[in-house]
């Protein structure tokens, strides 16, 4: 029964419904990110990665070691039959964590360093990462550079972001292949010339950022994570300065924490990781943050975005 209140529906015709269209203001330009191990996209940036990837760039991760001499940080997974197949668990966590964030992913080909233990530190293996001929592991990043066409590259800062040895060594690498990518005479075999047009490095593990998320934890009397960190750690507040580009991607944390326990023989879900709730985290630092060192365009003081000043195949961004 219709109503006597009730109007014909033809003398207020209603707008058709919206279709919902996806917003993609990124479609046609491509990010690389190069990385250590597998594992390290998941931990630094994954959250911008999630976001750019939803809104239309291609993003690209390059690992340039197999994580082989890593060690099992999640006691569920420290069991001998992990150990033994460490290398290809490694690899099925990558596959997996490269589907959750939707990115291309590229093996370097290089073999994990591990983390040097003892004082004095014992020497590098002779097959490792770090000992090889730069020449050989710039060529090899050159090469993909080349083919892959980013318009964007982030690596780590010259310590590395922590002093792993591969952390340092993808530094120096990240930055000769971002500088011999676009030169005609570098690596003439290695694939047409094409210069990228911006070099970032990661600031994930800011002190700002880790103070802000204490103090929040405290003030909700929450157990931070970060006490002991945070009491050891000199302030540098030259180092902080250098972050240009704050990336919005609160939206993308969960994304983010996904990709992270898909590496479940490096991350358990009880540790530091998963310590400060997910909705703190989005309200007290929405952001990751990136320092612009290479610019081959107009560059403004500060960014929110790691595309700013590029413009987008499909038009303005
Ligand atoms: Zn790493």
């Amino acid at each position: 029964m219709v109503t006597p209140t009730m109007e014909p529906m033809s003398q207020h015709p209603q707008p058709p419904a919206r279709q919902q269209q996806p917003h993609r203001p990124y479609d046609g330009l491509r990010l690389m990110h190069v990385h250590a191990h597998p594992d390290d996209e998941s931990s630094k940036g994954a959250a911008s990665t999630a976001r750019y990837v939803d809104q239309g760039a291609e993003v690209h991760v390059v690992t340039c070691t197999g994580g082989e001499r890593g060690s099992i940080l999640n006691p569920r997974m420290d069991r001998p039959e992990i150990l033994e197949n460490i290398t290809e668990v490694r690899r099925q966590e990558m596959e997996r964590a490269r589907d959750i964030l939707g990115i291309r992913q590229h093996w370097l080909g290089f073999v994990d360093s591990g983390w040097p233990d003892g004082d004095p530190k014992p020497p590098l293996p002779e097959d490792c990462f770090a000992v090889a001929p730069l020449e050989e592991s710039v060529e090899a990043l050159v090469r993909i550079m080349r083919e892959v066409r980013p318009h964007v590259v982030t690596t780590y800062d010259e310590r590395g972001g922590y002093p792993h040895p591969d952390h340092v060594r993808c530094h120096e690498v990240s930055v000769a292949a971002f500088e011999a990518a676009g030169d005609p005479d570098r690596f003439p075999d290695a694939g047409e010339p094409w210069q990228p047009l911006k070099l970032y490095y990661h600031h994930s593990f800011n002190r700002p950022r880790m103070e802000a998320l204490h103090a929040a934890m405290q003030a909700h009397g929450l157990e931070s994570p970060w006490e002991e960190r945070l009491k050891n750690w000199i302030p540098e507040p030259e180092w902080d300065e250098r972050i240009t580009t704050k990336v919005e991607c609160g939206d993308y944390f969960g994304v983010r924490d996904q990709a992270l326990l898909a590496h479940a023989t490096q991350i358990d879900p009880d540790g530091h990781w998963f310590a400060i709730p997910r909705e703190l985290q989005v309200d007290v630092w929405p952001t990751e943050d990136y320092e612009l060192v290479v610019s081959h365009v107009a560059r403004a003081e500060h960014e929110d975005d790691l595309f700013a000043g590029i413009d987008a195949p499909g038009g303005t961004l």
